[in-house]
Formats: structure tokens, sequence, C-alpha cells
């Protein structure tokens, strides 16, 4: 099902003029009213009028999350404050917040990205969708839900935690779909099982959207085993809207990004040079319809690759692989380079291991890896909790090539989550 289908299905040569058409233009708005981007174009002797093709993008300097820092809260502004309507931030851990500024047109926008996503997964307006994110300043929960709306389906704006009333809301309104973080949806079936509520049986899902955080292909197949239900991998960040930016079809394979809306660029983030089709990069992205605060080539620190051919679901917008996460995210351990998703795709591929885990850093050659392990096990038999222990520090090993202590616990041992996970505690910086 299409939302859009003329621009979901445009053909690639006319995806691409409109995309120069709509970098021109965002070009000429940002120099003529923004001083940061007059200043860096001038600098580099750019004119925006003068741009021929899309590969000249790569002459135009990176925007940083340093940039927008040093930039809030006025600062990358093209608009006069009259046509700005909202403000959103990115949820930052530490120093100033990112501020992202929107129009109405712009709301206008991003809410009709995200009914492009919802109703590619099949939503129809009788359905009834569930946001469990959050409303606040963060994007996942007001972005999502004007997009809701905008399709017509009822739209509970629940937020997230409160668990049990999430599973009466659930019950009540019989909601089909939700939107949650992979950490809450896996708390939640925790909590559903406690009460004996099966969610096969006793609620009415039909999907999930999971996003806002890294997650694995095993933690996917996980939550669509226990629930029953389909999950969709749902990509963006505050910096360009929110939710919307990606997001996969009914095929599964690959989140479609929305190109007429964003010129997609994939960078190897230590040369800063083109990354080819099919390679792991960093995702850089230039807005191509943002009024109030266009931002060119951002650095999401996203780490991705472009899924080469063509999608079977018809839609030409390419499509980006399941993150694996964030240039940031890397930690170091006895001197190996180690991404948080490694640990959780071995963990959740291993029978016995439950629905949480932590990874804490206690010093440049130890990590620990704490992880919740299914209720059954224990029962005061310790042979194989002994046995599960030695499987998953070596198959860790095996996959990161250091030896971690592990850690088993019981279910809801560990803090539950109910935003984006802290997965990683570094000791080491505190
Ligand atoms: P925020 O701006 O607070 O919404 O955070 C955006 C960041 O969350 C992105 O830059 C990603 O690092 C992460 N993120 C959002 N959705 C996903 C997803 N589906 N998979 C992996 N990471 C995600
Ligand atoms: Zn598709």
């Amino acid at each position: 099902m299409f939302w859009d289908k003329k621009i979901e299905t445009i053909s690639r040569s006319g995806l691409e003029r409109l995309q120069l058409k709509r970098l021109k233009s965002t070009l000429a708005g940002i120099n003529k009213n923004v001083p940061f981007y007059k200043d860096k174009l001038k600098k580099l002797k750019i004119k925006p009028d003068k741009i021929r093709n899309l590969e000249e993008i790569r002459n135009l300097p990176f925007t940083t999350r340093e940039d927008l820092r040093a930039n809030y809260p006025y600062g990358l502004l093209a608009v006069s404050l009259d046509h700005v309507v909202r403000l959103h931030t990115s949820s930052g851990t530490t120093g100033k917040p990112k501020a992202i500024l929107f129009s109405r047109k712009d709301i206008e926008q991003a809410a009709d990205l995200i009914a492009r996503c919802l109703v590619m997964t099949g939503m129809k307006k009788n359905e009834v969708f569930q946001n469990m994110m959050s409303y606040g300043m963060f994007t996942g929960g007001l972005v999502m839900h004007y997009g809701a709306e905008k399709v017509g389906l009822l739209v509970i704006p629940a937020g997230p935690g409160n668990t049990d009333r999430q599973i009466s809301l659930m019950q009540d309104f019989k909601s089909n779909a939700i939107h949650i973080t992979p950490s809450f949806a896996l708390y939640l079936a925790d909590v559903l099982e406690k009460k004996g509520v099966d969610p096969r049986k006793d609620l009415f899902l039909k999907r999930a959207y999971m996003g806002a955080e890294p997650y694995t292909e095993a933690t996917r197949n996980k939550i669509e085993a226990i629930y029953g239900i389909d999950v969709y991998n749902s990509y963006g960040l505050s910096e360009m809207n929110g939710p919307g930016v990606a997001f996969e079809c009914p095929e599964k394979n690959g989140m479609h990004i929305w190109e007429d809306n964003f010129l997609v660029e994939l960078v190897d983030p230590k040369t800063n040079g083109p990354v080819p089709e099919g390679k792991e990069g960093e995702l850089v992205l230039t807005t191509l319809c943002r009024e109030a605060m266009p931002i060119i080539r951002y650095r999401t620190g996203d780490l991705t690759s472009i899924i080469p051919g063509k999608c079977r679901c018809g839609r030409t917008h390419r499509r980006v692989s399941r993150m694996t996460g964030r240039t940031d995210d890397m930690f170091i351990v006895r001197g190996v380079n180690i991404f948080p998703q490694q640990i959780e795709r071995v963990l959740m591929a291993i029978q016995g291991v439950g629905r949480n885990y932590q990874i804490t850093l206690d010093s440049l050659d130890d990590m620990t890896v704490k992880v919740e392990i299914r209720k059954e096990l224990f029962d005061g038999k310790v042979d194989h909790l002994v046995n599960l222990q030695n499987t998953i520090t070596e198959k860790l090993r095996d996959e990161i090539m250091v030896r971690p202590r592990v850690e088993l616990l019981e279910p809801g041992a560990l803090p539950p989550s109910e935003g984006k996970a802290k997965r990683v505690l570094d000791n080491r910086t505190l």
C-alpha cells in the first residue's frame, strides 16, 4: 500500500532532478539567511546557482553536532520567528542540547513522511496506534503522533512507562500497532508474562514500529516471536525531523530512506571520502525540504550501508541496512574496537538468555557483561548455569576477541528501560 505512490515510485532520474532542484533552493536559502552557512560557502567560493549536479555536494562543508550546539538556540534558523511553530531537541547526554526548529510546513512535511511509513507497512484508517515514545522534546512522541493522525488512525498518546496502564489501554482499545523502543518492548514482555497476559492471545497487536536506538536482527526476531507480530525498523534523528527518515517496508530487508526529502551520502568516518554501495560508512544527510532549519551534510554518526538493487515493493528510494552502531558508540577493551551490537547479536542468539543485558567497562582491560537469563534456569541446580555462563563467555570471546566477565542475573534484575536503553556503563570515565 502506498501513501503517495507517485513520489514513492518515482523514477531514479526524476528523483535526481527533483533532488538537484531542491538542493539548489536549499543552498540559496541558507546562503541568504543563515550567516553560519553563508560564511562557509563564501570561504569555499561556492555559488549555489552554479551547482550543476548532485556530485558537487561533496564540495560543500559538513555540519556536525558541535556546529548545532555552537549555534544553539537560534543560530541556524533560516526564517523569522513568526514562521516557527515548534521546538524539539535531540537527546544528548552531555553539554547543550541540539535545538531543532520547525515551521508549520516542516511539521506537515514530517507528518507526511510518517504517513508514508505507516501506510507502507499496511496501516489503515480504522486501526489503533499506541505511541509509547516520550512526548516531550523528543521527536518520537509528537512527530510520530502527527503522522499517525494524518493517516487517520486512532492515536493513543500513551508515552513511555506506566506499564500497567499501557497494558489496559492495549486491551481496552484493542491497539493494533505500537511505537516502542526495543528495550521497552522487552521489558513490557516481562511484565506481561508476570501478569499472566499472553501477548499472542490476549492482545490485538499486529505490528510494532521499533527504533530510537540500535538493536539487532536477533532482537527483532525475539520480539516478533514473543508478541506474534511484525516488527518494522524505524530510523530517524531529531536533527532530520525525528522518526520517518528511513523505514522498513513489508519486505523487511533494509529501510527505505526518503530521498526526495534527504540527500543521502555514505562517507568513510576517517577519510571523509565516499563509500561505495554495499559497504559500511557513516550516514551523512542533507535536508531538501526543510524551511525553518535546513541542514547540509549532517554527520549523523550512524553506521550503515546502502543495500544494492531494487526492492520488490516497487519503491525506488534506496534502502539502508540496519544501523550497526554509532561512530561514537564504539569502545576499546584491550586495544580491541568493540560495538555493543556485536555483544547483543551474540547474546540474543543463545537459548536461555533473557531480555536485558548491560555492559560495564571496569578498566582498559576488563569488561563485564551482565545478562538476565530465563527464570526456569534458576531451579537450584548449578550445572546448567555454569554451562550457560561458559557458552556465553566463549561465544562472546569468538566475536569480540576479548574474554569478558559474564554475570548471569534473574529476570528483572537490571534496571528496566522506558526510553532509550543505556547498554554500556563506562566506569572508566566517571
Ligand atoms: P534522537 O535525535 O534523540 O532521536 O536520536 C537519534 C539517534 O538514535 C540516531 O542518530 C541513531 O543513533 C539512533 N537511532 C534512531 N533510530 C534507530 C534505529 N532504528 N536503529 C539504530 N539506531 C537508531
Ligand atoms: Zn521496499
